[in-house]
């Protein structure tokens, strides 16, 4: 009965990933399959993907790539980043940036 169980717990975590995933624009098969295949990691990671989408941006003063607002060097030329004045809009608010 226990494998049962865990096979209702693992699809309530893939139905859970798959929606989390399509609410995200992303696919709600790819999350399901992983939220099932990894319960708990898989919906974490759900969930964590739309925090990275809605995180601030800013624009680097070197080459003009745009970063995301906690990364501390410039990951196309090297530059040093300091703490903005202005962020950019995140890419959830502003999908034309991307
Ligand atoms: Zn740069």
């Amino acid at each position: 009965m226990a494998g049962g169980a865990y096979i209702a717990i693992a699809l309530g975590f893939a139905l859970g990933g798959g929606v989390v995933g399509k609410i995200k624009g992303s696919s709600f098969w790819l999350w399901f399959l992983i939220s099932g295949a990894v319960p708990v990691i898989g919906l974490l990671a759900a969930l964590c993907f739309r925090s990275e989408r809605d995180e601030l941006r800013r624009q680097c003063p070197t080459c003009g790539r745009v970063c995301k607002l906690h990364d501390a060097l410039c990951v196309r030329c090297g530059t040093e980043l300091e703490f903005p004045d202005e962020a950019l809009a995140s890419e959830s608010e502003a999908p034309a940036l991307r």
